[in-house]
C-alpha cells in the first residue's frame, strides 16, 4: 500500500531542521530509519504532510564515552550497536537488546533515537534504557535539555519531546566496577515485536549484595514501565534465590500487559517473572566478570 502524498525535505543542519518543525507545526514529522513511520504511513495511521529527513545531518552518529557517560548519537542504527567493541565489552544490556530487534534488513536503517521517540510500548529500547537510567537530549528553538528517561514516556505512542523538538543524543551514565547487565526476550517468531521482555542492570557492592538495580519491561502496559518496587526492594540484599523470586514477583505484579494475539494478560505476566529472575542471574554473572 502507497503512503499518502506529502512533502520531502533534507536538512542540513539541527537548527534547519528544528526550524523546519517550528515552520510546519503537526504537519511535520521527523524522519530517521523510516521502519516505524513509513510503515505507519502505509497503513494510513499516521499522515504527515512534510517529512523532514534528518539521516544525514552531521553529529548524531557516535558511540563515545565522555564525562562519565556513553553518548549515543540519535542517529545511531541497530546494527552499529550490534558491532561496536564500546557497546559488547561495556554495555551488554544494550548489546543483548540491539540483536533482538526485529531482523537484519530493519536494524540496518532504525535508529536509536527513532526507536525511543516513537514512544511505542513494545520497542525494545525503552525498557533497557530505563534499567540503564539514560537521560534523553531533545533539542529545540531554545537549545538542548536534558529528559530523564522515567520522565519521557507519557502515554502511548506520545513522548514528552515538544513538537518543535528533536531527539539529539542519549546519555547513559558509565556503570561503576561490579556491573553487569541482560535482556530477555519472548518472540513469536524471529524479528517479531516482544510478547514480553525484560531488561536488568546491576551493580554489585564488594561484599556481593546488590547495591543497584534497574528493571525495565517491554510490552507490559500503555508505556514502557520501570519496575522501581522491585528495584527498591534489592537494594542492599544479598542476590540470593529468594531475593531474586521476590524481585521477579514485584516486577510481574508492576506490569499491566493486555491480552492479544500475543497472549493472554496472565501469561504474559509469567514471562515478566521468569524473565526477571533470568535477566537478575544473568546480569550478576557479568557483573562478576562472565560473559
Ligand atoms: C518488520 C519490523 C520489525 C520490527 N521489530 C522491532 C522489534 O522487535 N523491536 C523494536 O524495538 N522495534 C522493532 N521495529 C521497529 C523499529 O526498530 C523502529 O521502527 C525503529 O527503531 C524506529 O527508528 P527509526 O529510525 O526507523 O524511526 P522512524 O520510523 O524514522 O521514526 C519513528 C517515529 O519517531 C520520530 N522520530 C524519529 N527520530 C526522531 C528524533 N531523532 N527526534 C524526534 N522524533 C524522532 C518520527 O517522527 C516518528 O514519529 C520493527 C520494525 C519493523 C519494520
Amino acid at each position: 500500500m502507497y503512503p499518502p502524498s506529502f512533502e520531502y525535505v533534507r536538512p542540513e543542519t539541527i537548527s534547519e531542521a528544528v526550524a523546519l518543525l517550528g515552520q510546519h507545526g503537526d504537519e511535520a514529522k521527523i524522519l530517521s530509519g523510516g521502519q516505524s513511520l513509513i510503515p505507519m504511513m502505509k497503513l494510513r495511521v499516521a499522515r504527515p504532510s512534510w517529512l523532514i529527513d534528518i539521516g544525514r545531518v552531521p553529529g548524531l552518529a557516535h558511540i563515545s564515552e565522555d564525562g562519565g557517560h556513553l553518548k549515543i548519537g540519535a542517529l545511531v542504527r541497530e546494527a552499529d550497536l550490534e558491532t561496536s567493541d564500546l557497546i559488547r565489552s561495556k554495555f551488554p544490556l544494550i548489546h543483548d537488546t540491539a540483536g533482538v530487534i526485529a531482523d537484519p534488513l530493519v536494524r540496518n536503517l532504525a535508529t536509536v533515537g527513532g526507536n525511543l521517540a516513537h514512544g511505542d510500548p513494545a520497542n525494545d529500547h525503552p525498557a533497557t534504557m530505563l534499567a540503564l537510567g539514560a537521560k534523553l537530549v531533545a533539542t529545540g528553538p531554545r537549545g538542548a535539555r536534558e529528559i530523564p528517561i522515567a520522565d519521557f514516556f507519557v502515554s502511548i505512542f506520545t513522548t514528552a519531546l515538544e513538537q518543535n523538538e528533536i531527539l539529539t543524543e542519549i546519555r547513559i551514565p558509565t556503570p561503576p566496577p561490579r556491573s553487569g547487565g541482560a535482556y530477555f526476550k519472548l518472540e513469536r517468531k524471529v524479528g517479531d515485536f516482544a510478547t514480553a521482555a525484560v531488561a536488568v542492570q546491576l551493580t554489585l557492592n564488594p561484599d556481593g549484595t546488590c547495591k543497584t538495580a534497574g528493571i525495565g519491561l517491554t510490552n507490559a502496559g500503555p508505556t514502557p514501565v520501570k519496575a522501581t518496587k522491585a528495584e527498591d526492594f534489592l537494594r542492599g540484599r544479598k542476590l540470593d534465590e529468594a531475593a531474586m523470586n521476590q524481585a521477579a514477583q514485584l516486577a510481574a505484579d508492576a506490569a499491566q500487559p493486555s491480552s492479544d494475539l500475543r497472549g493472554p494478560a496472565e501469561f504474559k505476566k509469567g514471562l515478566v517473572k521468569e524473565f526477571t529472575k533470568r535477566g537478575l542471574r544473568k546480569a550478576m554473572e557479568r557483573a562478576g566478570g562472565g560473559k
